[in-house]
């Protein structure tokens, strides 16, 4: 456990500095595969709306409390995962969060607080997003390894255009 909140730690600064020192011109190129992958997350999203998964879990968690954050997922979150999860997000809300997982030592995953994720549901990472435990049908979990496909595709993308240097 202390090792994945290490790794994540540090792959959340790999993120954070990357992000602080990125051109103008590699910012408008990752903005654009930012946007593809957002467009697969939405539409994964919208699959598990229709099929009642998403309110199921904003139902559940003041009981479950992510339990499936907690065991299940994910191992370590990637520096390119948290470059997307932070894009949008203030410096100060950024610092936060490297905090959080400096210091949260409850669960596997140190971004899950006692109410939930850090992250708001609607922003949390893509990995994160599409994996419903308790609910999900086979056609549903075929749909998103299908999708995993264009993701793993758009992240390579980000990490070639993304100057994360401390990574090497
Ligand atoms: S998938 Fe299950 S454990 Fe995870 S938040 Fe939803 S109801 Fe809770
Ligand atoms: S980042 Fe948030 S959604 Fe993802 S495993 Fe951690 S607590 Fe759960």
């Amino acid at each position: 456990m202390e090792q994945i909140r290490q790794a994540m730690h540090k792959n959340l600064i790999i993120a954070m500095e990357a992000f602080q020192i990125m051109a103008e011109k590699e910012r408008q190129a990752v903005e654009k595969i930012i946007r593809e992958i957002l467009a697969v997350k939405y539409h994964m999203e919208n699959l598990a709306a229709d099929r009642g998964y998403s309110q199921a879990c904003r139902d559940a968690i003041p009981t479950c409390r992510g339990e499936c954050c907690k065991w299940h997922f994910p191992e370590n979150l990637t520096y390119v995962d948290f470059f997307i999860a932070i894009y949008n997000m203030p410096v100060e809300k950024q610092n936060e969060l490297s905090e959080l997982i400096l210091d949260n030592r409850r669960h596997q995953c140190p971004v899950l607080m006692k109410n939930g994720c850090f992250f708001s549901f609607e922003q949390r990472p893509v990995a994160c997003t599409n994996a419903y435990p308790c609910f999900n049908d086979r056609s549903y979990w075929e749909e998103k390894e299908a999708q995993s496909v264009l993701i793993r595709k758009a992240f390579r993308a980000v990490s070639e255009i993304v100057p994360f240097g401390s990574a090497e």
